[in-house]
């Protein structure tokens, strides 16, 4: 096995460990495996991008904060580093997207953000009906955008995009016919979570600007994986998970971003304390909090937002270039074990070649998909995950995942395939996939 047609890659892959071993020699980034909690060193975890692994970090942190915090500190921890949690996170988080300070907060989830900010967003903008996202995009924001529509009676019509490669990229095309002067917003995410096809963020931002429209990148699957530069786009919103590529814990808060040119202009469309100007004051009218403060809404998980804080300390201390550079040269390599061990198995590729357009996780593709994930899980200690109909997920978490790790990963699959291991299981999915 020597050359690969990938493009933009300099070197000539080889699908032997010794290969991955020697991709490992040179990685710079390779110590950043001992900052996690790895209690099984045979398991291979693909599925980083769904719930990161625990750094160590977070973990000690974790418990100084029920030992320490709750448990001694009491009521008196929220002027001890509580109550300005969301905007001092925030803004660490802004380091990662490109954000100056005063722009981005932690709190809620994404699916409620999404809901907060572009219902202030269609509040602006009352004489525009025209909503425009993609069949890529995580079912739940196409749920928040119907539910939105609804509740503002049903005069709003939602585009959206397709594919015409067979679900791998959106139809560029037909999304910037879409976009017209009665555009209110356009919302998409950065970083698809099936392909893992990456948007170009400027180029996207740009169109939807020159008709007037306000645009809202969802970064769930892009935060801690790709390099994201939001003031320098000039983009509107975002909103944006911690439990994924941030490695925050299960439930972790999420974070959103407004532009500080629009903050004064927009409206929350849920009022509470934590987004009013002076909560202290127990005002009976409401008066909105300077900036995006006012889309907090209630009081924040802290246990679980302190702890996302400290799960971010080796993130920032990579860089998001060196992460990227990690990333783009595993994905490539998997691409490549994909093409050279399991195309011939009857899988074929469901993301991009080009890693310009692509994440840090791939999809393969087998009809089989359902059964060979739980054969992957339950007999191979390997962990991707399913997402109908035939995509198996593939993430590569760049902090702590090794070449070897990757090799050692598409080895499992290809024996899977070759003993038919899948057979055994049952077509019926069990209720998470
Ligand atoms: C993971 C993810 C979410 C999660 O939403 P929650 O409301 O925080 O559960 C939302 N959108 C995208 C694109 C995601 O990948």
């Amino acid at each position: 096995m020597g050359k690969t047609h990938l493009k933009g890659d300099p070197m000539n892959f080889s699908t032997t460990r010794d290969f991955a071993l020697q991709l490992d020699a040179q990685d710079k980034l390779a110590s950043f495996k001992e900052a996690f909690v790895i209690s099984d060193p045979s398991l291979v975890y693909f599925d980083g991008n769904s719930l990161g692994m625990m750094p160590k970090a977070a973990q000690e942190k974790a418990r100084q904060i029920v030992d320490e915090q709750w448990g001694k500190d009491l009521i008196r921890g929220w002027n001890k580093g509580w109550w300005d949690a969301p905007s001092r996170v925030g803004d660490k988080i802004g380091h990662l997207i490109g954000a100056a300070p005063g722009q981005t907060l932690v709190g809620d989830t994404v699916s409620v953000n999404l809901f907060k900010l572009a219902t202030s967003a269609l509040m602006l903008q009352p004489n525009k009906t025209r909503i425009i996202t993609d069949a890529f995009n995580f079912p739940s924001d196409l749920y928040i955008l119907q539910g939105m529509k609804y509740t503002l009676g049903n005069h709003h019509e939602i585009i959206r995009i397709g594919s015409n490669d067979n679900d791998i990229t959106p139809d560029l095309a037909a999304l910037e016919a879409a976009i017209n002067e009665n555009t209110a917003l356009v919302t998409l995410s950065h970083v698809v979570f099936k392909s893992g096809y990456m948007y170009d963020m400027q180029r996207i931002t740009d169109l939807a600007h020159e008709k007037g429209a306000l645009v809202l990148w969802d970064l769930s699957h892009s935060v801690g994986s790709v390099p994201v530069h939001l003031d320098d786009c000039n983009a509107d919103f975002a909103i944006g998970c911690t439990y994924k590529y941030l490695n925050g814990g299960p439930g972790a808060p999420a974070f959103f971003y407004v532009n500080k040119n629009i903050q004064e202009k927009l409206t929350s469309p849920i009022w509470g304390w934590w987004g009013q100007k002076n909560p202290f004051d127990f005002d009976l009218d409401y008066e909105p909090a300077p900036g995006a403060q006012r889309f907090l809404v209630g009081t924040q998980p802290m246990i679980s937002l302190l702890t996302m804080e400290a799960a971010l300390e080796p993130i920032l201390q990579a860089g998001m270039d060196t992460l990227r550079e990690k990333s783009i040269l595993m994905t490539d390599f998997a691409s490549f074990l994909t093409e050279s061990w399991l195309v011939p198995l009857g899988f074929s590729l469901g993301s991009s070649l080009d890693s310009a357009m692509r994440g840090s996780h791939i999809s393969i593709r087998h009809s089989e998909g359902y059964r060979i994930n739980r054969a992957l899980i339950e007999e191979m200690n390997l962990i991707p995950d399913f997402r109908a109909p035939d995509n198996l997920r593939l993430g590569f978490a760049p902090l702590y995942l090794s070449f070897a790790d990757v090799w050692e990963g598409f080895d499992r699959i290809r024996r899977v395939m070759e003993e038919k291991r899948y057979e055994k299981y049952p077509q019926q999915k069990m209720p998470v996939t």
